[in-house]
């Protein structure tokens, strides 16, 4: 049986746990996100660095240039390469982004807000109150996640 918040690569050699609730969930519909995923959009699980443990294998880290945006780090199989999670230069090494679709149970987790809909796949409809952006917030997540994880999500931030 596993636990709520395990998860791992297509083939099986890696297998991690997030420690707790993520303090946000997001669907970023940007290009890059669409290449990286070969799908529409990309739904990415924010928690803090420390909450995750590996507990079978070894991800291996790539870094992906992206000039102006800031260098992003991917974490993937070394054996099938599914992509297990980034981070983000706006939160340095204090979180990462999983991605919930390598989670067991990666549908229990509901998205808190939308962003880069400006090149969104127009059939793709957000639901109605849900927070959604033309691209990326100012500063963390636009969108008020509630006294406790707002707290955990001000505690990640970069500098
Ligand atoms: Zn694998
Ligand atoms: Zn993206």
């Amino acid at each position: 049986m596993s636990e709520a918040y395990d998860g791992g690569c297509e083939c099986g050699a890696v297998r991690y746990r997030m420690h707790g609730a993520p303090i946000m969930t997001n669907c970023c519909h940007c290009r890059d996100c669409q290449r990286i995923t070969g799908s529409a959009f990309a739904i990415n699980v924010m928690i803090e660095t420390g909450r995750i443990e590996i507990l079978k294998g070894e991800p291996v880290v790539r870094t992906l240039e992206r000039g102006d945006k800031g260098d992003t780090r991917a974490w993937r199989c070394g054996t099938c390469d599914t992509l297990l999670y980034a981070d983000h230069p706006m939160f340095a090494d204090n979180a990462r982004f999983v991605r919930a679709g390598t989670l067991d149970r990666g549908e229990l987790l509901i998205p808190d807000a939308h962003y880069f809909t400006q090149s969104k796949y127009t059939w793709v409809v957000i639901p109605e109150g849900v927070a959604q952006f033309t691209t990326l917030p100012e500063n963390g997540a636009g969108v008020n996640l509630g006294n406790e994880r707002m707290a955990r999500l001000m505690a990640t931030l970069a500098g």
